[in-house]
């Protein structure tokens, strides 16, 4: 049955899920929380928030938003190169309901102990439903991966498959690209989850550590964040539109109009984005054997400014949406 539990019975139910780590010398209770921090490591801090309605569609299930809350911060870490050690949790909910916060901790401590991270904070109000999150990852000092770096010659490389989380938004009828009038059910449960329960790439982050030039997540949609890339790095970078990695089901479901532009441009992928030298691909290749992720060669780096997407016969190539921005001009 559905309870009314007073803030310190909602931290209670968090912190009985906590993943225990021996740097956490002090967690959940007190003012603030005391860690250990590894000698010779760098801290890695990042904080993402999901708002309800911007970030999620306002019937996604408690348990995903819980998973989703940490997979966009884990997936920031993934693309910095950092191990996950330790996270914080500011939670905001229209009413207290203890259904709705244990599922949402089922999400949340099922990512949290695939990573070993430990929840040591955070804060619990009243509002709107907005969830979020930071964490502390650490590194070997000065090997953390950044959006600067790329150089000219490098290969571009992008993790897994791209479009399928935007797929599934459109889907639902939110975003530029129309859904196609039918789609079997299990292709559209497939597309869901890729938006539901994004798979943070942090084993991969933390290997690339050892020969990418520079990284960075695919959140906001490829090109948009690749230009990111491009602007840090003081280069240019050219995609072939059609070396887009798609699932499957993408292919199943859109046309090769709708899928590239949901490739190129949809958001909240969150596969790992990075330039390498030309001389790595055996090695590249060598990793997403290990690793059992796909890894594909999207671009090239090269002297100039800005992104530029071509299409296989070389034909310059534009989306109809460039990538997400909460304060664009509508
Ligand atoms: P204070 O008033 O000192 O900020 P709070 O009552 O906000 O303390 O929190 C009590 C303890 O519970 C603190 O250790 C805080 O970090 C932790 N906490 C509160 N909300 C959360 C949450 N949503 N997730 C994890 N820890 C939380
Ligand atoms: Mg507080």
């Amino acid at each position: 049955m559905t309870s009314r539990p007073g803030e310190f019975d909602l931290i209670e139910r968090i912190r009985r899920r906590v993943v225990a780590r021996g740097d956490v010398v002090l967690g959940i209770g007190d003012d603030a929380a005391i860690l250990d921090v590894p000698a010779g490591r760098q801290l890695v801090v990042a904080m993402d928030t999901l708002n309800a309605g911007v970030h999620f569609p306002l019937d996604t299930r408690p348990a995903d938003i819980g998973w989703k809350a940490l997979a966009v911060n884990l997936s920031d870490l993934a693309a910095m190169g950092a191990e996950p050690a330790w996270c914080t949790l500011s939670l905001s909910m229209p009413e207290s309901n203890s259904d709705w916060l244990d599922a949402f901790v089922d999400g949340f401590s099922e990512l949290a102990a695939m990573h070993r991270i430990a929840l040591v904070g955070g804060d619990t109000t009243r509002g709107p439903l907005s969830v979020c999150v930071t964490v502390h990852g650490v590194v070997e000092p000065g090997r953390a991966l950044r959006r600067e770096g790329a150089h000219v010659g490098d290969d571009v490389w992008v993790s897994g498959t791209l479009g399928d989380a935007a797929a599934s938004l459109a889907l639902r009828g939110i975003g530029s690209v129309a859904a196609p009038p039918t789609v079997d059910d299990r292709v559209a449960d497939a597309l869901a989850a890729r938006l539901d329960r994004p798979v943070p790439r942090v084993q991969l982050g933390r290997a690339l550590v050892d020969v990418a030039t520079s990284c960075i997540d695919v959140s906001d949609g490829l090109l948009a964040d690749i230009a990111h890339i491009a602007r840090a790095s003081e280069v240019a970078v050219h995609i072939d539109v059609d070396a887009l990695p798609a699932s499957d089901a993408l292919h199943s479901a859109f046309e090769d109009d709708a899928r590239r532009s949901l490739q190129a441009s949809g958001g909240d992928d969150y596969e790992l984005c990075f330039t390498a030298p030309a001389a790595a691909a055996a090695r590249i290749e060598a990793m997403a054997r290990d690793a059992r992720i796909a890894l594909s060669r999207i671009g090239t780096v090269d002297a100039g400014a800005g992104v530029t997407a071509f299409d296989a016969d070389g034909r310059p190539w534009t989306p109809a949406r460039s990538g997400f921005d909460h304060f664009a001009a509508r």
